[in-house]
């Protein structure tokens, strides 16, 4: 569905990406982690061109990103993005929240966008949440909601960038289970995480990045259980 092929991205003489390669298969559950700063949030940033790469290509169903005429619009409504911080409408309902985006970059009615935006709510567990304001909701129930939010626009495929790492422990789990259900539901997802549980449990494969390489990719059971880099090893270890 996706394939990144030779990206590069700097920040001035800030080398963030060197070189990454990497296919995303439809239904696949890809987890990325690694160190603070080794460039996860720019690779997933340059999947929906948040980012434009210096160099190399990222093709989504066939087409390059890089091509003059990708239209970035209809591109990003087929990738869902959840980050960190909700990025919610604070002084919005939690319905309108979820309309908005349907009703005016895809032109769904109103009655229609709230039909599909209180299916997702239920499957997040707060359709009784669909009239309170996003402001008044704790931060597991806020982020569900933006998971709801980007489920609304029917994507193909579901970044997540570290969505966990605001929320205080004994809510993650509310959150991750979200994300569980969803894998098992067959959406493709792309999670930077530092919940090593989840990628080990959920994901299809696990990506280990470094000072902007991917140092070593696989399946979860070889990761975790006889990781081939040294460095890898190091990082992993912090976690046990
Ligand atoms: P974290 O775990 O802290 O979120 P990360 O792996 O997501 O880290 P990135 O956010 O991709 O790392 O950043 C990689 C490097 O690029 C960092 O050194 C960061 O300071 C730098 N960087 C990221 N975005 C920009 C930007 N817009 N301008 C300048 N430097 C940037
Ligand atoms: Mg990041």
């Amino acid at each position: 569905m996706v394939r990144i092929e030779g990206l590069r991205k700097s920040f001035g003489s800030l080398e963030v990406l060197r070189d990454i390669n990497l296919d995303i298969m439809p239904g696949q559950v890809v987890t990325i982690i690694g160190a603070s700063g080794s460039g996860k949030s720019t690779l997933l940033r340059c999947i929906n061109l948040l980012e434009t790469p210096d160099a190399g290509h990222v093709w989504f169903h066939g087409a390059d990103l890089a091509a003059e005429h990708v239209d970035v619009n209809s591109l990003r409504e087929k990738i869902g993005m959840v980050f960190q911080g909700f990025n919610l409408f604070n002084n919005m309902n939690v319905l309108d929240n979820c309309t908005l985006a349907p009703v005016t970059l895809k032109k769904m009615s109103k009655s229609e966008a709230e039909r599909v935006a209180m299916g997702h709510l239920e499957s997040v567990g707060l359709a009784d949440f669909a009239h309170a304001n996003v402001s008044n909701l704790s931060g597991g129930q806020k982020q569900r909601v933006a998971i709801a939010r980007a489920l609304c626009m029917k994507p193909e495929i579901m970044l997540f960038d570290e969505p966990t790492s605001a929320l205080d422990p004994e809510i993650v789990g509310e959150v991750l289970e979200v994300m569980r259900k969803l894998a098992a539901d067959g959406m493709t997802m792309v999670v930077v995480t530092h919940e090593m549980a989840f990628a080990k449990n959920v994901s299809d494969e696990v990506v280990f990045m470094d000072r902007g390489v991917i140092a070593e990719a696989g399946a979860p059971r070889d990761m975790f259980t006889a990781p081939k880099q040294q460095r890898t090893r190091e990082f992993l270890s912090r976690y046990l």
